[in-house]
């Protein structure tokens, strides 16, 4: 089996796995400055909301260089990201324990990784872990490794294991990551309800969280994840999850590699981004932007 699909290769470019800026990125920092003053001005979280910042790989070479499968932040960085999580939010498991709480004086954070690579064991686990905190991660169980030896950028079922009797909580990202929309309905089906029996079968316990893989949904693929069981499902729209919102289309934020520094953590924590979601979702700016946000 290849560890890493297709898709995946697909998406890098062809002559060194580095997807070229678009010209118009010159005028990058004057929209990176636009975004630091919006976001200074965006009122800090209300009760009853939840931010839900997502990860993918977690790096120890130099942000910005997108030559591995999947969007990455640098080490570094993420230790940073955890240590203002700690001292100005109060992180909660999962979405279950913001839904029943009593409103709190700090702001909530949900932490989340999808795709479940080995990194998020090897680096981020060990942060966490020094900061009390808990995490989800979004597994593609097809993906996993069934020993330690095996090759492969991905988890092994006993690094999956170790996490979560350590308290990291796991949820389901489908068996082979696909476009859920772009399935039949059984295909879809299979898809999300097989990635939900893996790891209720390996870690006993029942699973209720699902991300959708590159945050493609439709109606049809939101029904169905609510006919398998799920409690709770994230996307990939830029937002703050609320209580009246539907949990099944939680919003979450984006951290990327270029988020290195405190202010750009806390900035992006409280929103910097959504101000151009609108704009964000128009497939041409997207496009252009793709080599910098690469969202799975
Ligand atoms: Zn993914």
């Amino acid at each position: 089996m290849t560890p890493v699909p297709p898709r995946f290769a697909g998406r890098l470019d062809p002559s060194g796995g580095v997807l070229r800026p678009a010209p118009w990125w010159r005028l990058a920092p004057v929209g990176r400055l636009l975004d630091w003053i919006l976001a200074l001005t965006a009122a800090p979280q209300q009760r009853g909301q939840l931010r839900v910042p997502y990860f993918h790989s977690v790096g120890t070479d130099l942000p910005a260089s997108f030559t591995y499968p999947a969007p990455q932040v640098w080490a570094p960085a993420f230790e940073r990201f955890a240590r203002v999580a700690r001292h100005e939010y109060e992180v909660v498991a999962d979405p279950s324990e913001w839904h029943d709480a009593p409103p709190s004086a700090r702001p909530r954070l949900w932490i989340t990784f999808d795709d479940g690579y080995r990194d998020n064991y090897e680096l981020a686990f060990p942060v966490l872990r020094r900061h009390a905190l808990s995490a989800t991660l979004f597994v593609t169980t097809g993906w996993l490794r069934d020993s330690d030896h095996a090759p492969g950028v991905c988890l092994s079922w006993r690094e999956v294991r170790e996490m979560a009797a350590a308290g990291i909580r796991f949820g389901a990202h489908t068996v082979s990551h696909p476009s859920l929309p772009e399935l039949s309905e059984r295909e879809a089906e299979a898809e999300i309800r097989e990635s939900k029996r893996a790891l209720e079968d390996r870690l006993g316990v029942p699973c209720a969280l699902f991300a959708y893989p590159f945050g493609h949904v439709d109606r049809r693929v939101r029904d169905l994840v609510a006919k398998a069981g799920f409690q709770w499902a994230v996307t990939t729209c830029e937002g703050v999850a609320s209580l009246d919102g539907d949990p099944l289309l939680m919003p979450r934020t984006y951290l990327a590699a270029s988020d290195l520094l405190y202010t750009d953590l806390r900035l992006k924590l409280r929103g910097l981004h959504e101000w151009r979601g609108p704009l964000w979702r128009t497939s041409r700016l997207r496009r252009a932007v793709h080599w910098r946000d690469p969202v799975r």
